[in-house]
C-alpha cells in the first residue's frame, strides 16, 4: 500500500500482515554456552535473587573439577583458566593459586611460575589453534581497568589476522566460534602434551575437595 504525503512523492508503508512469519531479516547468533549462566541460577535455589556473588572466581575455580571450573592446567603455584567472558577465542588466564592482587606481592617461585606458565601457554595455543599473534596483559587494581582486581591474573589472548569484525562496536557482541568447555578440553591435552617441555608439571597442587576428602 502507498500513501501521499506532502512532502511529495508516494511512501511506501508495509502492511504487517503481509510480513512473512519466519524471514523477519534478523539473523541469528547462537550461544548456546549462555547456557551455563542460566543453569546456574536457576540450580543453585536462590541464587539467581542474590544481588552478585561476591566469591572470588579465582579462589573459586580451582576447587571445582577441571571441568566444571574450566581449568586448563594446574602447576604447583599457578593454573591457567578459562576467560568467562573472552576478549577473543581462546582466551586464557594465568593465575596464582594465592589471593594476591599484584605482581609485587608474589613470591619468587611464584613470579618464575607464573610466566613460564604464560610462555607454556602460548605454545599451547601455537599447538591447538595457530594464532598469528598474542596480547597479553596485567591489569592491576580496579583504576587500570582489573575485572577482579584482589586476583592477580594475566590475560593471554591469542589473535588472527581479521578476527576484528563490526560486531563488538555495533551490537557491542563477540562472536566465538567454539564453545568454552571444546576450547578448554583442546587445551588441557596440549598443556598435559607441552608442560614437560617447559619444565613444569603435569599436574600440581590438588584441588580442596580432593583435600577435604583425605581429612
Ligand atoms: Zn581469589
Amino acid at each position: 500500500m502507498s500513501q501521499n504525503h506532502d512532502c511529495g512523492g508516494d511512501v511506501r508503508v508495509d502492511d504487517p500482515e503481509q510480513f512473512p512469519p519466519r524471514e523477519d531479516g534478523y539473523q541469528r547468533l547462537w550461544t548456546p554456552q549462555r547456557m551455563s549462566y542460566v543453569l546456574r541460577g536457576s540450580a543453585d535455589d536462590g541464587a539467581a535473587k542474590k544481588p552478585k556473588n561476591t566469591e572470588c572466581p579465582f579462589c573459586a575455580g580451582p576447587r571445582k573439577s577441571d571441568e566444571d571450573g574450566l581449568i586448563a592446567w594446574r602447576g604447583t603455584h599457578v593454573f591457567a583458566i578459562m576467560n568467562l567472558y573472552p576478549y577473543n577465542c581462546g582466551h586464557l588466564m594465568i593465575c596464582p593459586y594465592r589471593h594476591v592482587s599484584f605482581l609485587t606481592d608474589l613470591t619468587d617461585d611464584e613470579l618464575f611460575e607464573f610466566e613460564k606458565a604464560s610462555a607454556l601457554a602460548m605454545d599451547v595455543m601455537k599447538t591447538v589453534s595457530h594464532p598469528d599473534g598474542w596480547n597479553l596483559g596485567i591489569n592491576q587494581g580496579e583504576v587500570a581497568g582489573a575485572g577482579v582486581a584482589t586476583h592477580l591474573h594475566q590475560h593471554i589472548v591469542p589473535r588472527w589476522n581479521g578476527d576484528s569484525n563490526f560486531m563488538p562496536i555495533v551490537a557491542q557482541t563477540r562472536t566465538m566460534p567454539i564453545l568454552l568447555h571444546e576450547q578448554r578440553e583442546a587445551y588441557a591435552a596440549a598443556f598435559e602434551k607441552l608442560a614437560p617441555s617447559h619444565g613444569l608439571p603435569l599436574e600440581g597442587a590438588p584441588t580442596q575437595d580432593h583435600e577435604e576428602d583425605e581429612d
